[in-house]
């Protein structure tokens, strides 16, 4: 069986369309770059669409009827939106779920150093990354300063053409005879990803008497205190304030169309915002539907869905059983009914063949650029292990609903038996008893800094979800 591509069958109006959704999602990926900033963006787009915040409803006597729109945010990283149906919600929901967290390098607690005139930030890496391409690249700070009175500075510096960047050192060529003889695991080690962020010492106008004293107490750190300095004339931080920050180090600069003929995209978090993104408009975008319509965006997928904004926590259930409550419908069996009489695609990404690493791949069982929305029946490793491994009934349901609307679609694994494995939210959804099955955009260079698709392939996707909103 050979999927065809997906290019040929689009017609000129299509094709504009397709177009113009990668601009949009190019401005939104540029944009966002972490969880707290595409909960923001998305939110933004859901208000512009008529949904209402869930908190503002819980007070009055709302009740919620056919074509309500409603949202929650989860502490700023994470979102669940949705749109009710014609159907009792009892009867079960229709969920795309998607992760907007991607790899990065995390600030730690107590980051900054100064080793022989250079100023230093610690990092921890967050998410599998091959941590050899994270280094001699542009790098941004994004996140947040939480200061003991609460207040909060939102800092994002690296991505506008006039800020500055950062970046990680690696050894020069010429003495690495050494360096190269090690594994690539071991080639840049975990404790070596700190990032470079000053080298200029304090200039002080000396006018104490004791001014010898003072010379060798500047001198000490000079560096780093002028980095401080600048902390505290920019953003009126204290060192300590780095306690209670969440700083991200992500890779500096814009999304770009590539290639001639610039038909992929190459970015920054693609895993997962290329699956968040058509979501979020597909839900926005689907008519009063029959079955309540769900988007759900979390954050922590990519450290196993973790955490009170992972898809673990009891958010999910908690924020359902609310607007259960909205809709008339009150106690423990009414929500055990909604979720197991739902549907869902959780919407995550798959590999995409790379014919310079073909050996890693089953042909046969792979996704390729450019033949559309990938459906994973199974993921995991060493045998399934781990896997939510989807029903066939389920499968032949949605291959019969997206040959109706013309979607085409690729079955794919990530890559060989035995080669490694890797995991999505689908497995944790499953548990109610819901169908699931993994479905999303297939991605060259998974979890590097920059990552591509093709956007025919997200496109289509959206059309994807889209017919699954409409018609599961
Ligand atoms: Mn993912
Ligand atoms: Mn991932």
């Amino acid at each position: 069986m050979e999927n065809k591509t997906v290019w040929k069958k689009y017609s000129t109006k299509q094709n504009n369309a397709l177009e113009d959704f990668s601009e949009k999602y190019i401005d939104f990926i540029s944009e966002c770059k972490t969880e707290r900033e595409c909960t923001d963006y998305l939110v933004s787009i859901l208000e512009d669409n008529g949904f209402m915040e869930l908190s503002r409803l819980l007070n009055g006597n709302t009740k919620l009827k056919a074509g309500d729109k409603v949202y929650s945010v989860n502490k700023n990283k994470g979102i669940l939106a949705f749109h009710i149906g014609k159907e009792d919600l009892e009867k079960g929901m229709n969920i795309l779920g998607a992760h907007i967290d991607s790899p990065r390098l995390d600030v730690k607690q107590n980051p900054l150093y100064e080793d022989s005139g250079l100023a230093y930030l610690d990092t921890h890496y967050y998410g599998g990354i091959k941590k050899y391409q994270w280094v001699t690249i542009p790098l941004a700070i994004h996140g947040v300063v939480v200061k003991k009175d609460l207040t909060t500075t939102i800092i994002e510096l690296g991505e506008e053409p006039n800020d500055p960047v950062f970046f990680i050192s690696d050894l020069l060529i010429h003495l690495s005879q050494e360096q190269l003889e090690k594994k690539a695991a071991k080639v840049i080690e975990g404790e070596a990803l700190d990032i470079i962020i000053g080298s200029k010492p304090l200039t002080e106008t000396k006018t104490s008497k004791s001014k010898e004293k003072e010379e060798s107490e500047t001198e000490k750190e000079s560096v780093k205190k002028a980095i401080l300095k600048i902390l505290k004339e920019n953003y009126d931080m204290e060192e300590e304030d780095f306690l209670s920050a969440e700083l991200e180090i992500v890779p500096a600069g814009r999304a770009r169309e590539c290639g001639l003929d610039r038909s992929m995209i190459m970015g920054y978090g693609h895993d997962d915002r290329c699956c968040a993104y058509p979501s979020l408009r597909a839900l926005t975008d689907v008519k009063t539907p029959e079955k309540t319509a769900c988007c759900i965006l979390v954050d922590k997928e990519e450290i196993g869905s973790v955490g009170a904004t992972g898809m673990q926590s009891l958010f999910f259930e908690n924020t359902v059983a609310e607007v259960l409550a909205l809709c008339g419908k009150n106690g423990d069996l009414a929500i055990r009914r909604c979720l197991a009489n739902s549907n869902m695609l959780s919407s995550d990404v798959s590999s995409a063949f790379d014919p310079t690493y073909a050996s890693s791949f089953d042909k046969k069982n792979v996704a390729y650029l450019g033949k559309g929305m990938v459906l994973c029946k199974f993921t995991g490793a060493r045998g399934k292990s781990g896997s939510n491994d989807a029903n066939a009934e389920y499968l032949g349901k949605l291959r019969s609903i997206f040959d109706e609307d013309d979607v085409s679609i690729q079955l794919a694994e990530l890559g060989k038996v035995d080669l490694g494995g890797g995991g999505t939210i689908a497995y944790i959804l499953a548990k109610y008893g819901m169908n699931v099955i993994d479905c999303g955009v297939a991605v060259l260079n998974m979890h590097a800094p920059f990552e591509v698709i093709s956007k025919a392939d997200i496109y289509e996707t959206y059309r994807g979800y889209l017919t699954f909103l409409n018609k599961m």
